[in-house]
């Protein structure tokens, strides 16, 4: 069977090259290149023909991301982001919004998605960001940390408070009184572009609130997170892919006690481990894919699921890299340290490992006796 976006993987394996390593030392990626991505419309391949998207399905979305997560996770992460905000748009928004909106995000206008404040991390519920009326305008006004691909975003979808309920409303970074403060020195994903962005009241059009507003802020939460975690699930499978690549390729060659290092059975079990991590991460993140695209209401579990399982399993994984390339692998920007360092932020982001478990637990509840 061929490979789902074939010629989409050739045009990103070109771009990203063998640039991962450059850009993580640099601690950023060249903007040209993500716009060019954006306008070939690879950074949001789900989003619908009729906007200008690929339409792809979530599976074939989901082999693509670990595709370009096997090449570079700072790329994947801004790819997770700004297909997020296009997926909240699609989802959340009214059709002008959408006509308005997503026509953009696949010609090249890059977007970041706003959640996180100093006080709210895990626990979204008690997030200070305010979206006010005023006339035929709302005004924003809050602190956000974190946020993924800000320093290159055109756009934010910035989730906060509307009254006593809730609301996602899309700024532009260039309105006055939008300010983007670089996260300096991320342990991982180091190009991807994280940023702490102040909203001191920035005015957009009441046109700018996705649906109009005044939504629960669960709902809102559950649906852009349910595409950050799957994008980010599938883009484990792609730290997994360049791990286990990696750590076969120095097995081979590198020949230490006079055999090639996977000849001594401790080696080979980390190989082992590898591959057993890479095939079950897969066949997670496919399941969730396939609830994505039939509309299963196991949606939700799934995407969960999926990120927990490939997180750990892209953590561990990376780690278990490390021991085989030893020196050989301990140098920043090599691929299994940057693996190594990005694995274990993905076990924090679209809901910490502990978050993951307590919804687990709660669905196992549910259909246990
Ligand atoms: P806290 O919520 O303070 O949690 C600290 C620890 O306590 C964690 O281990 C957590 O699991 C645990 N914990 C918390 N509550 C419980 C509980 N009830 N039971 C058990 N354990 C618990 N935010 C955005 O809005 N947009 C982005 O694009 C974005 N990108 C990010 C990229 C990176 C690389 C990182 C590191 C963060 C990013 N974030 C982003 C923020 C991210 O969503 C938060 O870091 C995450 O939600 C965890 O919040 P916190 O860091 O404040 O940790």
């Amino acid at each position: 069977m061929p490979e789902p976006l074939a010629s989409e993987r050739a045009i990103v394996g070109k771009l990203v090259g063998d640039n991962a390593e450059s850009w993580d030392l640099a601690g950023e990626l060249p903007v040209t290149m993500l716009r060019e991505l954006g306008a070939r419309k690879l950074l949001c391949t789900e989003a619908p023909a009729s906007y200008g998207g690929l339409g792809s399905t979530s599976r074939q979305g989901g082999e693509f991301t670990a595709y370009v997560g096997s090449l570079c996770s700072s790329v994947r992460s801004v790819m997770t982001s700004h297909g997020m905000a296009a997926w909240t748009v699609q989802r959340l928004g009214d059709p002008a919004q959408r006509g308005s909106y997503l026509p953009r995000l696949t010609s090249g206008q890059l977007a970041a998605v706003a959640f996180s404040e100093p006080d709210a991390g895990s626990d979204l519920s008690t997030l200070r960001t305010e979206i006010r009326p005023d006339g035929d305008a709302v005004l924003v006004d809050g602190q956000k940390v974190w946020v993924t691909g800000a320093r290159y975003a055109d756009l934010l979808v910035v989730f906060g408070r509307y009254g006593d309920d809730a609301a996602a409303v899309v700024v532009p970074t260039s309105a006055p009184g939008v300010h983007t403060e670089p996260v300096p020195a991320p342990l991982g994903c180091r190009a991807a572009g994280h940023a702490q962005v102040r909203l001191d009241s920035v005015r957009v059009p009441a046109s700018a609130v996705l649906g109009g507003g005044g939504q629960s802020l669960p709902l809102l939460v559950t649906t852009a997170l349910a595409y950050g975690r799957i994008s980010v699930a599938w883009g484990c499978v792609g730290i997994l892919r360049a791990c286990l690549s990696a750590a076969v390729r120095h097995a081979r060659q590198r020949k230490q006690f006079g055999k090639p290092l996977a000849e001594h059975q401790l080696v080979a079990r980390h190989l082992a481990e590898l591959l057993a991590a890479e095939q079950v991460s897969t066949r997670v993140c496919e399941h969730a894919s396939q609830c994505w695209d039939s509309g299963s209401p196991d949606v939700v579990v799934a995407t969960v699921l999926a990120k927990h399982v490939s997180a750990g399993h892209a953590a561990r994984g990376a780690a278990a890299a490390v021991q085989v390339l030893a020196s050989a692998g301990a140098q920043d920007g090599h691929v299994v340290a940057r693996a190594y360092r990005d694995a274990k932020l993905m076990e924090i982001i679209e809901g910490s490992n502990e978050i993951c478990q307590i919804i687990l637990a709660q669905h196992a509840m549910t259909i246990s006796d």
